[in-house]
């Protein structure tokens, strides 16, 4: 019976609705922080980069993987993260908002529960939010290309910020360092960077030029009486996810 006293249950729950992401494809859940550069400066990041805030995110991208065993790479830069879920993952049913709110919240917590652990000095001053949201890539390609275009918007926004911060360090007020910098190219900026500051871009460390990739390894073999099973774990790397070479080196990632 679904009366209960005069509530037809049935009725009620015919308001839900289903939000199952297309079969078979690739599963993006992509985070990002709330307002963070206000966040970023009442918490007195480095700029243009702070290594603690990034290995931090790092950290809560390694427990959401540790969590989940369908997630097979993440790839993380500023703060946002981008989680890739293997194809055949029927994960939560492949409800979009179930997805993105677990995700979203368990990331949030451990950014908050390992705070201290990155900022040992540093309180936190207010509860950090990150919004969440799902699409599906159809094919592999499509979703290398998607993770390129982050990769590519990673170096593209750290080398305007490696110059702005360099301006503006030296002297130069931000509206003016911003006026520098307007409609220059990558040639152009790195040019500034050699020739003003005698600063080369390309020795700035990988975890700022190239972001930050999640996702598992071989470690070894763990040998039961009928087989052996390969021990896997999880590892951060800063490495070009562009080329193929990645792919090809790991292709267990995508198989
Ligand atoms: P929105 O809520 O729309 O996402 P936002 O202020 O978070 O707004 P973003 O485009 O997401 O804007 O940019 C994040 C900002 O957070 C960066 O521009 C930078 O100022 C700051 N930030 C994030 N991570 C770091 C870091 N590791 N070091 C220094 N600054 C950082
Ligand atoms: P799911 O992940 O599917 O939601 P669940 O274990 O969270 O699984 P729920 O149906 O959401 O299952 O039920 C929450 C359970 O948490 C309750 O059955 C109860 O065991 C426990 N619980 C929640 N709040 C309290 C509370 N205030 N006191 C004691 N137990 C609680
Ligand atoms: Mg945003
Ligand atoms: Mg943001
Ligand atoms: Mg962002
Ligand atoms: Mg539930």
């Amino acid at each position: 019976e679904n009366e209960i006293g005069k509530l037809n249950v049935d009725f009620i729950r015919s308001f839900s609705f289903e939000d199952k992401l297309m079969p078979f494809t690739w599963i993006v859940i992509r985070i990002d922080g709330c307002h963070f550069h206000r966040f970023s400066e009442v918490h007195e990041f480095e700029k243009p980069n702070d290594e603690r805030a990034l290995n931090l995110m790092n950290s809560c991208a390694v427990a959401v993987l540790e969590e989940f065993g369908d997630i097979v790479f993440a790839y993380g830069v500023s703060d946002e993260y981008s989680f890739v879920l293997k194809r055949t993952s029927m994960l939560l049913q492949r409800q979009a908002s179930q997805l993105v709110s677990v995700i979203v919240s368990l990331f949030t917590s451990a950014y908050v529960a390992k705070w201290k652990c990155f900022f040992p000095h540093k309180e936190l001053k207010y509860q950090p939010s990150f919004d969440g949201r799902a699409v599906c890539y159809p094919s592999s390609q499509i979703l290398r290309d998607y993770l390129s275009w982050r990769q590519v918007d990673c170096h593209i926004n750290n080398q305007y910020n490696t110059c702005f911060w360099m301006l503006v360090k030296e002297g130069k007020s931000k509206s003016e360092a911003q006026r520098i910098l307007k409609g220059t190219q990558t040639k152009e900026k790195n040019e500034l960077l050699m020739h003003k500051f005698n600063f080369d871009y390309y020795s700035i460390q990988e975890i700022f030029r190239r972001g930050s990739s999640v996702f598992r390894v071989k470690e070894g073999q763990l040998e039961t009486v009928e087989h052996s099973i390969d021990r896997l774990k999880i590892i951060v790397s800063y490495c070009d996810i562009i080329e193929d070479n990645f792919w090809e080196t790991h292709p267990s990632i995508l198989d």
